[in-house]
């Protein structure tokens, strides 16, 4: 790469679709609002599937919930509200029109001019802008056999046509990939917070992406469903251009389509140009005039945001602010750090358990992204067993003396599959423990052969020497003793890195 290509500026924007899923109907019918899992084409009607005669009848709370976010988005609410039919042809969509909104001519979506701080950049904060926020109805699904590229025909299902989405443009003002992630991550606690969207559930947030770098044409990336993904696309897509601009090859102004399995981005079609869908007022909804009082009746009604959360945090339980923005950035966690702390009085300890003990199960052992693609929360299974007195419990087990981490540790992991309260199981452990190095010795062995991989892998990474120690735990109905299960694993370890090789 030349020395010209990598200076260049690297220009980041954000189109993120949030649905509003806390919604019980869809944005203009009675439908369900919750599609997902049902037989395709059963959650329709003829309004949302666009039959001739139809009126759309706007949902008001769809509205409020749009101004909310909208506020705490910091965006100038519009006086008048006007949706548009935005045209174009394409299966998903059975009007062959979008019911969206277009600011043009005094008529404006929800929110304009807008920004979300980001305060935790290595230190320093940074504004993004959000140029607007708009409310629309989400198309429905296409489903191909096998893949879009080889498919001979396609299924289309409108059980999702008509749902209500916030669409959400930011500026170019991102600089990094990391950025991107960054504040997906706090629009997801905002959203949270709000009650208004679960970011968890699959398809409920989606995001493209507009990257260029200096001066070269913008590309478009869509298609993309993951938080983690978009990173990841954003940051395939910098390489991809500045290694064209570098050999002099000019970028194209493209939409192109993230493909998460190989982790590259390919190209779509050319990129429409905006008068192509002949926007134009929607005759069948009248603009709704937004009323001061009424903006102000709805900002009285919202809940605490993330940013007052993470200070009331700070200063009610003396936390550092990072552990708080950790905290309340996942509003699970937060919720349960604030229950907790009425089964024990000791904020900073129970913080620091959720913080490192909790977060770091839950990211080794439950592949752990809460807007992975086919993710339903499967980390609420965690959280049914793991209720606010199993992490109090444990953290003054810990305080106490009575175990050390690493046991506690092995009690979580027989908490998530027991249920059982952590001072229950200490008790078990107690009048059983296996302290005795022959009693733990077929154990070990036993994981040791079932585990090759991992033992081989724990030459070389202590996590794997965690990993193994959970399975003694478990052999043993964590009757083990943890130390000394630590120990003779090690032990093997060292045998094996001495005589192995
Ligand atoms: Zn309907």
């Amino acid at each position: 790469m030349t020395k010209m290509s990598s200076d260049a500026r690297v220009r980041i924007g954000l189109e993120i679709h949030c649905q509003l899923t806390a919604l019980r109907s869809k944005l203009f019918c009675r439908c369900s609002a919750d599609y997902r899992g049902k037989e395709p084409n059963t959650n329709v009607c003829p309004v949302c599937l666009g039959m001739p005669g139809t009126l759309p009848l706007l949902n008001r709370r769809a509205v409020e919930y749009a101004i909310m976010l909208a506020l705490a988005l910091n965006c100038k609410i519009s006086k008048r509200i006007t949706f548009y039919r935005k045209n174009y042809f394409y299966p998903d969509l059975p009007k062959n029109f979008q019911i969206t909104q277009y600011n043009a001519y005094e008529h404006a979506s929800v929110g304009v001019d807008g920004s979300l701080v980001l305060d935790d950049l290595n230190g320093s904060s940074k504004t993004i802008r959000i140029r607007r926020l708009q409310l629309e109805e989400d198309p429905g699904r296409l489903a191909y056999e096998g893949s879009i590229d080889t498919a001979n025909y396609a299924l289309v299902d409108y059980n999702r046509a008509g749902v209500a989405l916030v669409e959400i443009v930011t500026e170019p003002d991102f600089d990094e990939p990391s950025e991107v992630r960054l504040f997906l991550n706090r629009l997801a606690s905002i959203l949270e917070h709000l009650g208004i969207c679960n970011p968890a559930l699959e398809g409920a947030v989606r995001c493209d992406a507009n990257i260029s770098i200096g001066e070269h044409a913008r590309v478009e990336v869509k298609n993309i469903n993951s938080f983690k993904d978009v990173e990841r696309a954003v940051a395939f897509e910098i390489t991809r251009q500045r290694s064209l601009a570098s050999r002099g090859i000019e970028i194209r102004g493209e939409t192109r389509h993230w493909d998460d399995a190989r982790r590259i981005t390919v190209q779509a079609r050319m990129k429409e140009e905006e008068e192509d869908y002949r926007y134009f007022p929607e005759p069948d909804i009248p603009s709704i005039v937004v009323k001061e009082e009424d903006v102000e009746a709805l900002r009285a009604r919202m809940p605490e945001l993330p940013y007052a959360r993470v200070e009331r945090f700070v200063k009610v339980y003396s936390l550092s602010s990072d552990t708080a923005r950790i905290l309340v950035n996942e509003k699970h966690l937060a919720d349960l750090f604030e229950a907790s702390t009425k089964y024990y009085d000791n904020a900073r300890s129970i913080a620091n358990w959720i913080v490192t003990d909790l977060k770091g199960y839950l990211e080794r052992y439950a592949s752990y992204d809460r807007n992975s693609k086919g993710d339903d929360g499967s980390s609420n299974s965690i959280f049914a067993k793991v209720t606010p007195r199993h992490i109090a419990e444990l953290a003054m087990l810990v305080d106490s003396g009575k175990i050390n981490r690493v046991t506690a540790r092995q009690i979580l992991q027989n908490v998530v599959a027991s249920g059982m309260l952590p001072s229950a199981i200490v008790q078990g452990m107690d009048a059983d423990m296996l302290s005795k190095k022959d009693e733990l010795e077929s154990i070990v062995n036993r994981v040791i052969e079932e585990e090759r991989k991992a033992f081989m892998d724990a030459l070389s990474n202590e996590k794997a020497l965690n990993y193994l120690l959970g399975k003694v735990m478990r052999y043993s109905n964590g009757r083990a003793d943890p130390k000394l299960a630590l120990s003779m694993l090690k032990e093997k370890v060292a045998d094996k890195s001495k005589g192995g090789k």
